[in-house]
């Protein structure tokens, strides 16, 4: 019996300490939290309306939580790729295992002639485009690889949600949990060494943007943060690819990683892949909790 007591006891202390060591750590990068200017007009929240969402309402709402049996986060790509996009969808893939700390696989890439002519159309730039919807109810929503727990497919191909709409960057279904982003138009024409890393790092952070929002987070109004909306690439471009430290809270409470450990795992990608100004980012964040 007495054993028992000093046994819960020391449980209660390892959880309270990890708690204090979790909040010591939201509270230790809230410091390099940017905040966001006064909108212009082209950019989302001068048009938008957005409540933003605290993290008790996070708390409260009802979005996936990793499982012993949904667990991976998985890639379908769909199309013709060249050698560089086939690198940069490897890049994705070990970007998104580091930034959720999920295993993520990308599935065996398929033929764009998975996607039939009714769902096709010339769009008014005078190239090819998939309707959005198609590839997730018809394509995505029956696919149902192991452990699943997000899937997104990728094209190379541009893509239009209605008939009345030029494109889309990309369209999910988050119930589903299945999502589509094209990277047509992240890609400035076309993909070379000399672009590669401006449009890895849009690839990167219109991914886990997407998949964010599968995990059930809102659009962020809080900070400079990669789940803050966007109407261009421009804005995109400006929008940062770090999770403000309100957004981090609320994954972390969904899925149980080490912060610490996430943050390496970060800093050592930016820097491998010579993306400097991510690089740069992280770095404070490593800083401001030593
Ligand atoms: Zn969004
Ligand atoms: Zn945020």
């Amino acid at each position: 019996m007495y054993i028992r007591k000093i046994a819960i006891l020391i449980f209660i202390l390892f959880c309270s300490c990890e708690k204090n060591n979790k909040n010591q750590y939201f509270e230790s990068i809230e410091y390099n939290d940017v905040k966001l200017s006064q909108p212009v007009e082209v950019e989302w929240l001068f048009s938008r309306k957005e409540k933003g969402q605290t993290f008790e309402q996070y708390k409260k709402s009802r979005h996936i939580v990793p499982t012993k049996k949904s667990n991976i986060i998985y890639i379908r790509p769909i199309g013709n790729f060249t050698f560089l996009q086939k690198k940069q969808i490897e890049l994705l893939r070990e970007y998104l295992e580091i930034y959720f700390q999920l295993r993520t696989q990308n599935l065996k890439t398929v033929s764009n002639t998975i996607i039939p002519y009714s769902a096709r159309r010339i769009g008014n730039e005078n190239n090819e485009q998939f309707l959005a919807g198609y590839v997730l109810d018809s394509v995505l929503k029956k696919e149902n690889p192991l452990n699943r727990i997000a899937l997104m497919g990728l094209t190379e191909v541009d893509l239009f949600p209605k008939p009345d709409w030029n494109y889309v960057f990309g369209l999910a279904s988050y119930r589903d949990k299945v999502g589509v982003s094209s990277i047509y138009r992240l890609q400035d024409g076309k993909l070379t060494s000399k672009n590669f890393n401006v449009c890895l790092s849009r690839l990167l952070k219109i991914s886990s943007h997407e998949i964010g929002h599968m995990f059930g987070l809102h659009h962020c109004i809080n900070a400079n943060c990669v789940m803050n909306g966007t109407n261009s690439l421009s804005e995109t471009d400006k929008n940062s690819i770090r999770l403000c430290s309100d957004c981090q809270r609320k994954l972390n409470s969904c899925i149980k990683y080490n912060n610490n450990k996430r943050l390496k795992d970060l800093e050592k990608y930016f820097k491998n892949n010579n993306l400097l100004q991510e690089f740069q980012l992280i770095k404070k964040d490593l800083d401001a909790i030593e």
